[in-house]
């Protein structure tokens, strides 16, 4: 059984959330605070762990912060603000997906398991797969280990930055539009979430190092979508 961990101080929505994820399943653990939130992630060590920003003590942004530098554990994170999804997505936290308030449960759960369906896949890919080294100028991934080096330095990926810097370069050439790579790389098809395509790739152009041939060879086609430039 999967354990998901709810950090929000709300206890009625937490709660609602509590119980839905249940129904569904899912082991769930409740805190209301950041810090209390942080001690959990490390010493329950969930699958999943929904996020909300506005928390006493410590608040969602630097929990998320400092869960990324020991954990890859997939992060959805709740926000009232949409003022603050340029935060979320723009910082460099490393958050998977995220959802601003109000949100429909339905749309909660549909996001949870988009994100386990996505683990999932990437599990079988690697187990199917012989392990793929793709090296194009000073890029290299690992596919099976989910390692990527420019030039030698290792660069730590999201989850999503990973998956879709793996299927631009290893179609170098091909043009991927907004809606595709939400549907392969995010899991879910909804095109107002264009804008989180948009930000993941510049989150790894400046993660690849801005003056690296790998943030170079991402390349924007203007009203289609990006791909990764071809090498001859
Ligand atoms: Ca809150």
């Amino acid at each position: 059984m999967k354990t998901v961990l709810i950090i929000e101080d709300e206890r009625n929505l937490s709660n609602i959330i509590k119980k839905h994820l249940r129904q569904e399943g899912y082991n769930v653990l409740q805190e209301f605070d950041g810090q209390k939130g942080l001690l959990t992630v490390k010493q329950q060590n969930p699958a999943l762990i929904i996020l909300d920003i506005m928390l006493p003590v410590m608040d969602g942004l630097e929990v998320c912060k400092q869960i990324r530098t020991e954990s890859t554990v997939p992060i959805l994170m709740l926000t009232a603000k949409t003022e603050e999804i340029d935060r979320i997505i723009g910082l460099e936290l490393g958050a998977d997906d995220y959802l601003t308030k109000p949100f429909s449960i339905r749309e909660l759960l549909a996001r949870i398991r988009a994100i386990f369906r996505r683990i999932e896949m990437v599990k079988k890919q690697s187990q199917l797969a012989q392990t793929e080294i793709i090296e194009i100028q000073d890029l290299y991934i690992h596919t099976a280990d989910r390692v990527v080096k420019v030039s030698g330095r290792t660069v730590s990926l999201t989850m999503m930055e990973f998956d879709l810097l793996f299927l631009l370069a290893s179609h170098p050439g091909r043009v991927f539009n907004r809606d595709y790579l939400l549907e392969h790389v995010w899991g879910y098809k909804c095109t107002s979430y264009e804008r989180s395509v948009d930000n993941c790739i510049l989150n790894l152009r400046k993660k690849l190092g801005k003056d690296s041939k790998a943030a170079a060879n991402i390349l924007t086609v203007w009203g289609m979508g990006y791909k990764f430039k071809g090498i001859n």
